[in-house]
């Protein structure tokens, strides 16, 4: 089990890297340039070097990209759509230039039009970056609105058409506020009954561990921090001593409000790795 968190990128990339040494990173999760913004920046080559440079001198084998909030890949408006994809196309490119691991995407939302329909254009969209150098991994929801990927049975679809070229990645927050009732031992074995049904284990590369401040099938996406919230510790020792999920990177998306809580909410984490021997 990796441990990592989702760092700011404000101060830019080789910052990032100096919080995650002071939090004891494993490995991390970032964007590339401000999340909001539709704007595409070109960073700077030297920028690109030195982080790829000092990541291996620390050690630090996995980093994470994270797409951007607005961008929405399975929206029916063909402006927003073109938006998205000119901006992703330069987002994926980065997240080579950088040697990023994975890219995590949002599968979007369907605007009303339906959960199929979105699904069709969300796999017609990342068709396209099929031979991409980081792999893409899609992210299940809380099925807020009109989001995508609040059901396991969803990815089925996504999987088939696009077979290995992509990956999932299984936010725990997410999971029990869309109505997965993992904050138990017999919760987290159906939902994993649930996934097997639908795809194999092995597509899930990495989890966001992420605790709730909503209750179990809410559909209100709140993160908390590890083991306060509804999903609470012994949720998170179920997950964390499982044979497969157990083995996976963790990187936290809790709430910041100092960066000790983000030293915390590793502590936690790692201790109960430490007690079922995944650390
Ligand atoms: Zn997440």
């Amino acid at each position: 089990m990796k441990l990592g968190a989702h760092i700011w990128i404000g101060e830019g990339l080789l910052k990032t890297i100096e919080v995650a040494e002071y939090l004891g990173c494993d490995c991390f999760q970032i964007f590339l340039h401000n999340p909001r913004s539709w704007e595409i920046k070109k960073r700077n080559r030297d920028e690109i070097i030195e982080f790829r440079k000092v990541l291996k001198e620390k050690g630090i084998e996995m980093v994470v990209v994270h797409m951007p909030y607005i961008l929405n890949l399975s929206s029916p408006d063909k402006e927003i759509s073109l938006l998205t994809m000119k901006k992703l196309e330069k987002e994926i490119e980065e997240s080579e230039e950088i040697g990023a691991s994975y890219y995590v995407i949002h599968p979007g939302s369907h605007k009303g039009e339906g959960i199929e329909s979105g699904w069709k254009r969300l796999v017609n969209n990342l068709k396209k970056f099929k031979d991409a150098k980081v792999k893409i991994l899609i992210e299940n929801t809380s099925g807020q609105g009109n989001l995508l990927g609040s059901r396991w049975e969803e990815f089925k679809y996504a999987v088939e058409k696009l077979d290995g070229d992509i990956g999932i990645c299984f936010d725990t927050a997410h999971a029990f506020q869309s109505g997965y009732r993992i904050n138990t031992q017999n919760g987290l074995e159906n939902m994993k009954k649930e996934i097997e049904k639908n795809f194999p284990l092995g597509y899930i590369h990495l989890i966001h561990a992420n605790d709730s401040a909503t209750e179990c099938g809410s559909k209100k996406d709140r993160h908390y921090h590890i083991g306060k919230g509804f999903i609470g510790m012994e949720g998170f020792e179920s997950i964390i001593k499982d044979g497969f999920f157990g083995n996976l990177p963790f990187i936290i998306e809790t709430p910041k409000s100092t960066i000790e809580k983000d030293k915390e909410n590793l502590r936690i984490l790692r201790k109960i790795g430490e007690k079922y021997g995944k650390v």
